[in-house]
């Protein structure tokens, strides 16, 4: 049996409360100026939003909770939920639309993107924390629902149908970075020039600080203290890492993000990479695919979506022996 090492939400939390104090020296810089933040735990992570009224705070979070019910794989009235349970389903637009758009990503990486990981993560337990490594004829078996060519999309119905039976999806690496934009786009709707959305990580710098850029720390992996500080300024950051859901087995570590080609956790060299994009939604999956794929498969993707990397930690080879 493996031994969990570090709790999720626990890991969560702290990389939450790195951001969070960053958030507060910026808050304190501009003293003179009315800025309010508010904090909830949404779509299994803490969400800060730091804007100039609380209304605004709440127009946002009321549409992060809205794409929270559509999209969690934990909520079973989700649409996935039916979709995951049914094995086909018409859905909404919107759901059928952020499907497509991660058959996107699945393309654009050439498999390293790939929400049909599902299955493996319950192999792996990595779905009731009962983690644990499974055999090789095991995974062998799993990678037989993997691959998003699996998911048949019909355009004119807006019906999405497994190919096949116990299949599942999971958005996990894609639906928090999608639930900023809509939000943020919200709040564009409304006039609102200047926010700050932090989805555990998965951040939107709307506008500035009152003229000074927005300053997000990044941490170091395992560690508490903050390696790098960069200014933004309507973009989308996200970061991808092995340290925040993992257990450790036999002295080697067993992460979170999935290789679908190999059925296993991703080995890609990396332990966290931040990626730097135009919208959330994009930085987030960019973040996952990096992970998985490294840093020199990724140049050809990060030109496609016009992203960059703006900091990438390598493991130490001693880490895993
Ligand atoms: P976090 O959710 O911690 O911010 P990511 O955005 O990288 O990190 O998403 C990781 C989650 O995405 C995993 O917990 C799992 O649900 C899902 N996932 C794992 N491997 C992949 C993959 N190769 N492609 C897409 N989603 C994945
Ligand atoms: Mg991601």
């Amino acid at each position: 049996m493996a031994r969990v090492v570090k709790n999720y939400k626990e890991m969560k939390i702290f990389r939450f409360l790195i951001l969070f104090i960053s958030s507060l020296f910026f808050v304190s810089c501009i003293k003179q100026s009315r800025l309010y933040s508010q904090t909830q735990l949404l779509m299994g992570t803490y969400v800060e939003i730091i804007a100039d009224s609380k209304e605004a705070i709440k127009i946002a979070f009321d549409e992060m909770k809205r794409i929270e019910l559509l999209l969690s794989k934990y909520n079973p009235n989700s649409e996935i939920s039916l979709l995951n349970r049914e094995g086909k389903a018409r859905v909404s637009l919107e759901t059928f639309l952020i499907i497509k758009k991660a058959k996107e990503f699945y393309k654009e990486s050439e498999g390293a993107f790939d929400i049909t990981v599902c299955p493996l993560l319950k192999l792996w337990g990595f779905d009731t924390r009962n983690y644990r490594v499974p055999t090789d004829d095991e995974i062998q078996k799993v990678l037989e629902l993997v691959g998003s060519d699996k998911i048949l999309m019909d355009e004119e119905n807006r019906i999405v149908e497994f190919k096949e039976k116990n299949m599942c999806i999971d958005l996990g690496a894609i639906a928090k970075g999608y639930a900023v934009d809509c939000a943020i786009k919200r709040l564009k709707e409304k006039k609102i020039r200047n926010a700050l959305i932090n989805a555990g990580g998965d951040i939107y710098c709307l506008g500035d600080k009152f003229g000074k850029l927005w300053q997000i720390g990044i941490r170091e992996p395992f560690q508490k203290k903050i390696r790098k500080v960069i200014r933004l300024k309507d973009k989308a950051v996200a970061t991808s890492g092995d340290y925040e859901s993992y257990f450790l087995k036999d002295n080697k570590t067993y992460g979170h993000i999935f290789d679908p080609r190999t059925g296993f956790p991703a080995e890609s060299g990396i332990s966290s990479v931040t990626v730097v994009a135009d919208d959330c939604l994009t930085a987030d999956a960019l973040a996952t695919a990096l992970f998985v794929l490294g840093i020199e498969k990724s140049k050809s993707l990060l030109k496609r979506y016009n992203a960059g990397i703006e900091d990438v930690v390598f493991k130490e080879r001693k880490k895993n022996g």
